[in-house]
């Protein structure tokens, strides 16, 4: 045989010192040859060995279709490979990595068999003790009640639990807006990078950062309280083992808080209905005493003109001194209640100016009147312009502004057949420098002929409800500290449209920090 120029014996004793347990048998499996690896791994001599079955080593666990599948493969003169059981002399099992090989005579035929294996047990302890770890977490991170998801460098999500998975399902059928993204994560991720900060930008970790996931229309709103915390992971690629390159990645926890948020918005909204309310009750006693006042003033004004010509007049028009002192008397003592009437009055808190932003002051004053506006089937169709700049102004006279021409609209949708359509049109809208809102309804209206009296004191088209008539003239008083205006006209649903403008000036607008 062809040694290659290979010094003679040098294939034996490559064989003999290799590491692997190598065995030679003949075609039924009996060793005729075995190396010192073999002797080392099976706890057998060679002599305990050589004439023996390889099936000595055979643990009875393999399965036998195992052993049915490696003869048909050696049958086919191909190499098999596999993992067996195997039992050592002293009766310990080990996992053996296996490979037999036929080896073949100058015409092809099978005259032996090679066999190799190493003891592949604590290999495979590690692996299942990994596997197992991983099942573990997995198993905890799909049962984790919040949506937990891990991104790579490139903000690809690799991987994610079963309550991320509903989110995102969610997220893409109803929530995603045209144009937004389309991993629920990097909405996440969006809102993080508008957090203001004096930290670098890139890779920092957050903590309970809520991100509101806008369910489309009819479904409700959900609110997340997101966590993120960047780690890095060694690379297990090849070419990677010397040079250590770790990859970055992020764990991002989502936990929805859409319950917790809705309670917190409930007690807000009731502070700001018991605030709303207080204002109210302030506002009627002012209007119920600047009313008397009015009132009783007319008719001094006329004592008041009677005095005066008594006192000018010679004969005193017929009536004697003491009359006329009576009279004077009457008119002072008038004054003195118009006086004390006007001074009774409660006075009306001053508010610190603050950033007013209308959209989200509709959706406080709707959220208020949402009861009645269901129990009333009113149809809110509220279009707020998204790019609406903020005003500087007084919120809660703002606010009451707006709950008045809100109340306004459904007391005059209420008053007519309850069976009609109501519509509710609210509208914000930044156009020529100003900031125009709209209110319109599609109730009764009021007559074109009526329509300039609707800001005077006292007027009213509902005075049989018990109405004073003075909540216009007070919306636009408070509109006009605003520097704004204030008017009706026609809605093209039918009803009334009040508009209202602010001017961005200076007194308006966002104070400039840069
Ligand atoms: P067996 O009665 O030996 O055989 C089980 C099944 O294997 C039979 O039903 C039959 O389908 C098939 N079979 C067995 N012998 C032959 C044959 N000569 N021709 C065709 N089909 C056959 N087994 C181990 O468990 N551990 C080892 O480390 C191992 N190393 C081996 C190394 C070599 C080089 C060779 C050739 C075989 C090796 N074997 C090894 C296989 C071993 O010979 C036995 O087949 C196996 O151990 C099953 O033994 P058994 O007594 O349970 O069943």
């Amino acid at each position: 045989m062809e040694n290659n120029g290979l010094p003679s014996g040098l294939y034996f004793q490559v064989v003999e010192q290799s590491t692997i347990a190598t065995s030679i048998t003949d075609l039924k499996a009996n060793i005729i040859y075995a190396n010192a690896a073999f002797s080392r791994v099976t706890g057998y001599s060679e002599d305990e060995v050589v004439g023996k079955n390889e099936s000595m080593l055979s643990d009875k666990v393999t399965p036998a279709l195992v052993y049915q599948s490696l003869w048909s493969r050696l049958k086919e003169k191909k190499t098999w490979s596999g993992v067996l059981v195997n039992r050592r002399k002293d009766g310990t099992r080990y996992l053996a990595d296996v490979t037999i090989a036929p080896v073949t005579d100058e015409n092809g035929e099978v005259t032996h068999f090679l066999g190799m294996h190493r003891d592949v047990t604590d290999l495979h302890r590690l692996e299942q003790h990994v596997r197992n770890q991983k099942t573990l977490i997995e198993s905890v991170i799909n049962l984790a009640p919040m949506a937990i998801a891990v991104l790579n460098a490139e903000g690809q999500v690799v991987l994610d639990n079963l309550e991320y998975k509903t989110l995102l399902a969610d997220y893409r059928s109803q929530g995603r807006v045209q144009g937004g993204p389309l991993e629920p994560a990097q909405l996440v991720l969006d809102k993080v990078k508008k957090i203001p900060t004096d930290k670098p930008a890139a890779r920092r970790n957050f903590t309970a950062v809520e991100v509101c996931f806008e369910m489309g229309r009819g479904k409700r709103t959900r609110w997340y309280s997101c966590s993120g915390t960047y780690f890095k992971e060694s690379d297990e690629r090849a070419e990677s083992f010397f040079e250590r390159r770790n990859e970055d990645y992020l764990l991002l926890v989502a936990t929805d808080i859409t319950d917790f948020k809705s309670q917190q918005s409930a007690i807000q909204i009731n502070a700001m209905r018991a605030m709303l309310a207080r204002q109210e009750l302030t506002q009627s006693i002012r209007e119920v005493l600047s009313g008397a006042a009015f009132q009783l003033q007319g008719p001094l004004n006329v004592m008041g003109a009677v005095v005066h010509m008594l006192k000018h007049r010679e004969d005193r028009g017929g009536a004697s001194m003491s009359m006329v002192e009576a009279l004077d008397q009457a008119l002072a003592s008038g004054h003195e209640t118009v006086k004390f009437l006007e001074a009774s009055k409660p006075v009306e808190p001053q508010e610190v100016r603050e950033s007013i932003d209308f959209n989200a002051m509709f959706h406080d004053v709707l959220s208020i009147s949402a009861e009645r506006i269901r129990q009333m089937a009113v149809v809110v169709d509220f279009r707020p312009d998204k790019n609406l700049p903020t005003l500087q102004g007084q919120p809660w006279k703002l606010r009451g502004v707006l709950k008045q021409l809100i109340d306004n609209s459904l007391a005059a949708m209420n008053s007519v057949n309850n069976d009609i359509h109501r519509e509710l049109m609210l509208r914000t809208e930044l156009c020529d420098g100003m900031i125009k809102i709209h209110i319109c309804d599609n109730g009764p209206g009021i007559a074109e002929n009526l329509k300039s009296y609707v800001f005077e004191p006292f007027f009213s088209t509902r005075k049989d409800e018990g109405a004073i008539g003075m909540g216009l003239l007070n919306c636009r008083n408070v509109v006009s500290e605003h520097g704004g205006l204030i008017w009706v006209e026609s809605s093209k649903l039918g009803g009334l449209c009040v508009r209202l403008q602010f001017p961005l000036t200076d007194m308006n607008k966002e104070p400039d920090h840069g």
